[in-house]
């Protein structure tokens, strides 16, 4: 199975390649520079793609800059802006395949995965697409002889910097509010996932949105990434990825004072009563905890379970987790495909060693798959760990692979503890059969998600994001939009 033939994309070998979208057009690297895509399936190199340096970065900036301030942008009406991102939707809704296909090969995750992702995004775009010119302002209660009003304008130059996960669609969370509020922007995708950011621009294009709107750079966070937080020409600067990324960015983006919108990792507390359905519970836990490897940010990778349940839990949470058919991303009926990358992946067998070391007794997993098919891939098994303790760092430290940690609680109160006892607070899922105490441990656990007797939906119209150390500020919803515009009270004297 080959990546689709594009004009961004070059062949396995290539010494050239003309992947950045600056201005309107599509080029090279000031410096010519190219970076290898790898399928993690099998480390075969899947294309080329060109690697920005910091001109080339600056470049972007300076055509978002210029489209923003004396653009034709800024003079579009916002029902205009809904309409282009409708049509946007449309053509990722006509690309389903393809788009599905690319992010598979790119990041390992199943096709059907793929799929999902292409569904979410249509829906993300469509949402933004009817807010654009919802809610332009409002008439504020002043005294006698004054008329006040607070209307929203755009914030002005955006850099969206997104992590490998789940490439196109946490970038489809920021361009789509974006666009809707009228900002233009730079977009950096992971270096080690770029494949779907190029065919999004495509369709932006595609779908005519004005030159120097959405510009496109791609290379590594250290050269190209930091350059964009640095820029003064940049407002904002909305960040998906690592906790210690995110802390970079935030320092960095302190001396021009731009606006920060960060949304980082977590470590998701997923409680479990003892008169819950088992077999459900068990179910729902186990796609909570491997859905795409484990390797997104809501996992819930630290199950807390009721004594008087945990030990039947964890027999079948064990026994199912080891049928979990791992293989070819691409192939029929596969549920795990492999990790990202080797690095990424000896960073998971580094913390499962650790758990180990820790006192943390593996049940299923905790180590490679067996088979030959599979061994040049970055595969790793589904893995559970029970006899863990609060303080170890396998239920403390996020993992982002296929490995849950398994703790007991005898008391409503010890459970929703535990529940809080993370330094992130990204979301969380309680299961249990009585409706007030669902209620009363969502409304205690400090968490932007909580699901009860479910784990990992999301809607469009729902704010996203973390307390604690998972981020600052909201993606998705009404707040989704927030984030991309500048209120501005004006007041007249009559
Ligand atoms: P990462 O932090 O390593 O990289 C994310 C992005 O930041 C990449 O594009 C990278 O090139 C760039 N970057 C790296 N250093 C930079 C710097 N100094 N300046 C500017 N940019 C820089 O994260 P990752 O490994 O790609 O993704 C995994 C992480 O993302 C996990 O921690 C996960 O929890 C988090 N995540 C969070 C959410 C959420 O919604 N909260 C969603 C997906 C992933």
């Amino acid at each position: 199975v080959a990546l689709p033939d594009k004009p961004y994309l070059s062949a396995p070998g290539s010494s050239t390649a003309a992947g950045l979208y600056i201005g309107g057009s599509w080029r090279p690297a000031a410096d010519g520079g190219v970076r290898e895509i790898v399928n993690p399936y099998d480390a075969s190199v899947l294309t080329v793609v060109s690697e920005a340096t910091a001109a080339d970065a600056a470049a972007a900036v300076a055509a978002a800059r210029a489209a923003f301030d004396g653009g034709p942008w800024r003079a579009v009406p916002a029902d205009e802006r809904g309409a282009v991102l409708h049509r946007v939707a449309d053509l990722l809704a006509r690309d389903r395949a393809e788009i599905a296909l690319m992010e598979s090969l790119d990041t390992g995750k199943t096709l059907e995965e793929g799929g999902i992702d292409v569904d979410d995004v249509v829906a993300v775009f469509r949402y933004y697409a009817g807010l654009a010119d919802k809610d332009a302002g409002r008439i504020v209660s002043a005294p006698e002889g004054v008329f006040s009003r607070v209307v929203y304008e755009p914030v002005g130059v955006c850099a969206m910097i997104t992590p490998w996960n789940y490439p196109l669609l946490q970038l489809s969370w920021k361009v789509a509010p974006a666009i809707a509020a009228g900002d233009t922007m730079v977009v950096k995708p992971s270096e080690v996932t770029p494949v779907t950011t190029l065919k999004l621009v495509e369709l932006v294009e595609e779908a005519g949105i004005p030159a120097g709107v959405v510009n496109l750079v791609l290379g590594s966070g250290a050269t190209v990434g930091s350059a964009l937080t640095e820029d003064p020409g940049v407002d904002l600067v909305s960040f998906t990825g690592g906790l210690d990324t995110g802390t970079r960015i935030m320092a960095a983006a302190a001396p021009t004072v731009k606006k920060v919108a960060l949304e980082l990792g977590g470590k998701n507390p997923n409680i479990v009563f003892d008169d819950v359905d088992l077999d459900t519970a068990v179910d729902y836990a186990l796609s909570a905890a491997f859905f795409h490897s484990g390797q997104v940010c809501s996992a819930g990778a630290r199950l807390i379970v009721h004594e008087d349940v945990h030990d039947a839990f964890t027999a079948e949470l064990a026994r199912r987790a080891d049928a979990i058919v791992i293989g070819h991303p691409q192939g029929e009926g596969v549920r795990c495909g492999p990790l990202v990358s080797a690095e990424h992946r000896a960073k998971v067998e580094a913390a499962v060693a650790r758990g180990t070391e820790e006192g943390a007794r593996i049940i299923a997993g905790g180590r490679r798959p067996d088979d030959p098919e599979l061994s040049r891939g970055y595969f790793y098994r589904p893995t559970v760990f029970v006899d863990c303790h609060r303080a170890m760092d396998i239920v403390q430290r996020e993992v982002f692979g296929p490995v849950v940690t398994v703790e007991r609680f005898r008391t409503e109160a010890e459970a929703v503890a535990l529940g809080n006892d993370t330094d992130y607070g990204l979301s969380g899922g309680v299961w249990t059969a009585d409706a007030a105490r669902g209620e009363r441990v969502a409304a205690a656990l400090r968490h932007g998600t909580v699901w009860i007797n479910d784990f990992g939906p999301y809607f469009p119209g729902a704010e996203w994001g973390g307390f604690g150390r998972s981020g600052v500020g909201r993606e998705l919803g009404p707040a989704g939009l927030d984030e991309y515009r500048e209120a501005k009270h004006i007041y007249r004297n009559l």
